[in-house]
């Protein structure tokens, strides 16, 4: 079922697989009829992740790269939706030469043919591919068929894990039913699985084990137990403790090629964070101060692009979740932001919140609180510093419609990218960036490579105004402003791209380094500390 953590499995696996030696890519399937995870709305669905080549897709393509360090391609995101068009395309093109097309065999046989050409990429050796939604839905059947055939034709390089849940009842009992049955209904389809990996609260019993090898036929050392973990990114050890490496590479017929540490050592630092830090996220899809942890998949990605930075500079980061329309309805940012360490404004897109995110990145400016502005965040804080600070009344965006002020508008440059079918600028793009800037301190290089998602940008027409009082745009891509920062302010930075898409465990993006420790470095200072040693060093050169 979904929400079941079959995406953190199949990364944990192919984690291990790479800490023998092997080179790992993966592919997930959407049974979904969009092409893409472009229009899907990320309150219902969470983040559209972008991809290098500009491909938008599901938020797990975000985990298997943190989890495996790879760059991923839109190709590696299979839908039913790509699916068919192709095979709508072939066949107006005559291509099936009259035959009548039909899910098996043409659908299927396009499946597979995706599921091979993905897999060999950039010298790959071993391919996960998630099969997403559940056994018996509709949409997934010719997948699961596919799947089968696949099994059939690459004979003894096809290894099938089923994930399942075990739940427990009131008196601690592990219940097993759910996972007989849907092992029943794989077999129908023709599937047996060669491991299961059970999620459940508590480890697996080894009674429950012998239990579910004996009526799923699979031997009970492929019967894996997945029981709740504290974090996410120590999923592969459990699951290496449980066997689950060993098991696969015998029955693969793998030898370990060679011993990767670098992701224990990465999970060791968890535990070694010490305190907290505090960060709003001011956005308009929260839903209000009050709750816990509303937002955890709609900015997935910006969450752990905290905790990978957190984890690099040893303090916890914490995030208090803002209503952007709380602060547009009169709340005051005193009040709504008075225990923020530091502010985000994360992407967003149309009118709605605008103006509380504005006032938040206003009271992040004039009190000097660290301050990171993503995409929609950068291009907000460029609006605030015009209208504030340039004195420009009512500067805005031509997104929320006219204005006296364009600061935010869309380019000749993008005219040309909507007549090549598409309406923003997507993937990967370069940034130069200034020398002696806070830019080009954090990211320590002179020209970066970070993702994009966006159709507006900051009109040429105003930078000079801009520039004259104050703030910099310390990274540019030929007319194209990447980067706006303030100095003489502890960190205020915003970038047009999104750095969240680019950090991984051990490996932070610098932007969010730089964040932290300058939040952690202001909380010192609220605390009456010194910030320790280990960390001065960044803060003093962001300071
Ligand atoms: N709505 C803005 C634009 O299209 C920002 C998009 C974003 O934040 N990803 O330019």
């Amino acid at each position: 079922m979904s929400g079941l953590g079959k995406g953190v499995t199949a990364a944990s696996i192919g984690r291990l697989l790479m800490n023998r030696g092997y080179k790992v890519t993966a592919i997930k399937i959407d049974p979904y009829i969009n092409i893409d995870a472009g229009l899907m709305s990320p309150f219902q669905h969470g983040e559209v992740f972008v991809l290098k080549d500009g491909g938008e897709v599901d938020l797990d393509l975000g985990n298997y790269e943190r989890f495996l360090d790879v760059e991923l391609t839109r190709d590696h995101n299979i839908t039913t939706g790509k699916i068919y068009s192709t095979v709508i395309e072939k066949e107006r093109r005559g291509e099936y030469l009259g035959k009548t097309v039909q899910i098996i065999p043409h659908v299927t046989e396009e499946i597979k043919r995706r599921i091979r050409q993905s897999s060999r990429t950039g010298g790959c050796e071993i391919c996960l591919v998630e099969v997403g939604g559940t056994v018996g839905d509709i949409e997934s059947m010719p997948f699961l068929e596919a799947m089968r055939q696949l099994k059939y034709e690459e004979s003894g390089n096809i290894f099938f894990v089923h994930v399942t849940l075990a739940p427990s009842t009131m008196d601690g009992e592990q219940k097993t039913k759910p996972t007989q049955h849907s092992v029943k209904e794989m077999r129908e389809l023709g599937l047996q699985p060669d491991m299961i990996v059970v999620r459940c609260e508590k480890p697996l019993l080894g009674e429950t084990k012998h239990k579910i090898s004996h009526f799923c036929d699979v031997p009970v050392e492929a019967v894996i137990s997945a029981h709740n973990s504290e974090d996410l990114y120590k999923v592969p050890s459990q699951l290496e403790s449980e066997g689950t490496t060993k098991y696969i590479m015998e029955a693969m017929r793998l030898f370990p090629l060679d011993e990767r540490k670098d992701w224990d050592s990465f999970v060791k630092k968890i535990d070694q964070t010490q305190g907290t830090v505090t960060v709003a996220i001011v956005g308009k899809y929260t839903v209000g101060s009050q709750c816990a942890d509303p937002m955890e998949d709609a900015y997935l990605s910006i969450r752990e692009s905290l905790k990978h930075a957190g984890i690099e500079a040893s303090v916890k980061p914490e995030i208090m979740w803002v209503d952007s329309e709380e602060l547009e309805a009169g709340g005051a940012p005193e009040i709504l932001l008075k225990d923020a360490d530091g502010i985000l404004v994360p992407g967003g897109f149309g009118s709605r919140g605008t103006e509380g995110k504005i006032k938040a990145i206003q009271y992040a400016r004039e009190r000097k609180i660290p301050f990171l502005g993503i995409c929609f965040g950068m291009q907000l804080a460029v609006i605030e510093f015009a209208r504030n600070v340039c004195g420009m009344e009512g500067a805005s965006s031509t997104e929320f419609g006219s204005t006296p002020y364009p600061l935010i508008a869309i380019l000749p440059e993008q005219e040309k990218i909507r007549q090549m079918g598409a309406t923003m600028r997507l993937g990967d793009y370069p940034a130069h960036l200034k020398e002696g800037t806070l830019s080009h301190k954090i990211y320590g290089a002179d020209d970066v490579v970070e993702r994009h998602r966006h159709r507006y940008e900051v009109n040429p027409q105003y930078i000079k105004a801009i520039e004259d009082k104050g703030m910099v745009f310390s990274g540019t891509n030929g007319d194209l402003m990447e980067i706006a920062e303030i100095p003489g302010h502890p960190f205020f930075w915003g970038s047009q791209f999104h750095p969240e898409m680019k950090s991984r465990p051990g490996r932070p993006s610098p932007p969010f380094l730089g964040f932290v420790e300058a939040m952690k470095a202001r909380r010192a200072q609220k605390d009456g500390e010194i910030a320790p040693a280990r960390s001065r060093k960044v803060v003093e050169s962001i300071a």
